[in-house]
């Protein structure tokens, strides 16, 4: 990154730390502005690392859907940039997504897909969130044996490179994991079993509280507190439970509702538990007014059913009844949205494909000279970049007296002469390289891996197809000559330099008499040196 993107760097810091803070909105504010000025100057990689980290703070959020645009784009920007490990990371990001719409099959899949990416890349902290989410999903798939192995793994994997912030999140997941192992034993009226489980998991929650803190990531903090909250009033915990809720209410920045209400809702299960129906009833009927004010209906179906729960408890019998009834009627909308849900995802898929023809469309022009429709220089000099540490040669070259041809036969007829070079110039070298316009009458070709003869042998039958190139039917009596400034690399030099010496000995290729090509010290000449295309062909 260059000066310009300095602060375009310090943006994105920004962004991640805020997200981290629970700040999810101003972090995602952050992102979309680093993400237009990436789009702006072309980074592809820049792009999909601010559409990641977007659908992260969308799953954060709440807002899943949004978050599935995003990681759709970033998987789209991986693979094309060929990035495994952070195509990895994107998927499972993507899995964690779908999971929360409740599509495990579809999580299950790329959850799988990232674990086996983030093998192949050999890429650590991608493997362990990938092996995370997988766990994750086979957790709530009921396979919970199998996905407290995993996520146990990814923890080990977290704590063995030092991610703080990723430990605190595996270790949330990790207590989540144990207090469904839990649920799994009460069923079976397992109740030494469930009670162990339940401590594991209480354990586990108060270490993600603690690595959180350490990180500064307070959404994981708060979740961790509130889980902590639910398991120990379980476990008849009152005051620890309470004091973990005055904790993760007495945290910075408003969290959003879904947090909000996820600790109104053990808030609830506490004070009942405690006893204290009255106090459980008014903590639940504000969780309700938040549901019915995010428009959320998972919320309010969740919301509905827990106060009509309470209200039964209670001894509330006509309001409860009404309770119930809404819930019924919530849940029956909530399974037309999970419909409505699987549709809007396939438009933006949809919407995902018309954006990536759109965009390939875009960065083929980018990439390609206007007049010619050639590479042009930016191509080259990324095709240099993707050769660097490795031997290639290039070589500069330019028409000869084009100045004159343009005088003699027109602009529009030299605009002619350089599509037909151009065009046979990239027929000639075919697949021993690249050719480019670099501008003008100027234009550049890379060779890898070729040796210092093949090059310049490459090079001369160019020159003499070139010359012996038929233009007649442009203009009569024209024809044209190149010269080539060639330097061999071994794979130790920078382009640069390649460069700088392949240009110099295209001045000398000019001294020379032009139609021909200098490299190193030898300049294989034409035939006849002394003809030039103006003397031959123009000048008549
Ligand atoms: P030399 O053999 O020394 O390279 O002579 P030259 O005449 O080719 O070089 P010079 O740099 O003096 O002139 C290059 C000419 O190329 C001048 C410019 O009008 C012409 N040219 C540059 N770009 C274009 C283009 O896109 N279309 C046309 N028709 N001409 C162009
Ligand atoms: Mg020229
Ligand atoms: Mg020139």
């Amino acid at each position: 990154m260059g000066d310009l993107d300095q602060t375009i760097a310090d943006r994105f810091v920004r962004g991640t730390r805020l997200l981290r803070a629970g700040q999810g909105e101003e972090a995602l504010s952050e992102f979309r502005a680093v993400y237009a000025s990436a789009e702006a100057t072309g980074h592809s990689e820049l792009m999909a690392t601010c559409l990641c980290e977007m659908s992260w703070a969308c799953f954060r959020l709440g807002q899943i859907e949004h978050g599935l645009e995003c990681a759709m784009g970033a998987k789209w920007l991986w693979e094309r940039v060929g990035n495994k490990a952070e195509l990895a990371r994107t998927l499972a990001v993507k899995a964690t997504l779908f999971l929360d719409l409740g599509f495990s099959d579809e999580a299950f899949d790329l959850a799988n897909r990232a674990v086996t990416l983030a093998e192949n890349a050999d890429d650590a902290t991608a493997l362990a969130f990938a092996l995370n989410t997988k766990g994750l999903v086979l957790v709530l798939c009921r396979e919970v044996a199998l996905g407290i192995e995993l996520i146990e793994r990814s923890v080990a994997m977290a704590q063995g490179n030092g991610t703080v912030a990723a430990e605190a999140y595996y270790l949330l997941n990790l207590g989540f994991a144990f207090s469904k192992r839990e649920e799994a034993a009460d069923v079976l009226l397992d109740r030494e079993r469930a009670r162990m489980d339940r401590m594991k998991a209480v354990e586990l929650s108060a270490r993600a509280v603690e690595k959180a803190e350490l990180s500064g990531d307070f959404w994981t903090m708060r979740v961790a507190l509130c889980n902590s909250a639910e398991f120990l009033g379980v476990e008849g915990e009152y005051e620890a439970a309470l004091g973990c809720l005055e904790r993760a209410c007495a945290l910075p920045h408003n969290p959003g509702p879904s947090l909000t209400i996820l600790r109104l809702y053990v808030h609830g299960d506490v004070l009942m538990r405690m006893g204290d129906g009255a106090e459980a009833e008014l903590v639940l009927l504000q969780a309700m007014a938040l549901a019915d004010a995010s428009g959320q209906v998972d919320h309010q179906v969740n919301a509905a059913r827990k106060l009509a729960e309470i209200l039964e408890v209670n001894g509330k019998v006509h309001e409860a009844l009404a309770t119930f009834k809404r819930f019924h009627a919530l849940h029956v909308r909530q399974t037309g949205e999970h419909t409505s849900r699987l549709a809007r995802i396939e438009e933006i898929r949809l919407e995902t494909a018309r954006l990536r023809s759109h965009a390939a469309l875009l960065a083929g022009q980018a990439m390609a000279d206007p007049l010619t429709g050639i590479a042009n220089r930016r191509s080259f000099d990324q095709n240099l970049e993707r050769l660097a540490g490795s031997p290639f040669a290039v070589a500069i070259v330019d028409l000869d007296h084009f100045k004159a041809v343009n005088d003699r036969y027109s602009h529009m007829v030299g605009d002619v002469v350089l599509q037909r070079i151009a065009r046979l110039m990239v027929d000639v070298i075919g697949a021993s390289g690249h050719v480019a316009r670099l501008g003008g009458e100027e234009f550049a070709l890379v060779l890898p891996e070729v040796p210092a003869v093949a090059a310049l042998r490459i090079c001369d039958g160019l020159r003499m197809a070139v010359a012996g190139c038929d233009l007649s039917d442009l203009g009569e009596g024209l024809g044209i000559t190149i010269s080539i400034g060639l330097s061999v690399g071994t794979g130790y030099e920078p382009a640069g330099e390649l460069m700088q010496l392949a240009d110099t000995r295209l001045y000398r290729a000019k001294a020379n008499g032009r139609d021909c090509v200098v490299d190193g010290d030898s300049a294989v000449a034409p035939q006849s040196a002394d003809r030039t295309l103006e003397e031959n062909r123009l000048s008549a």
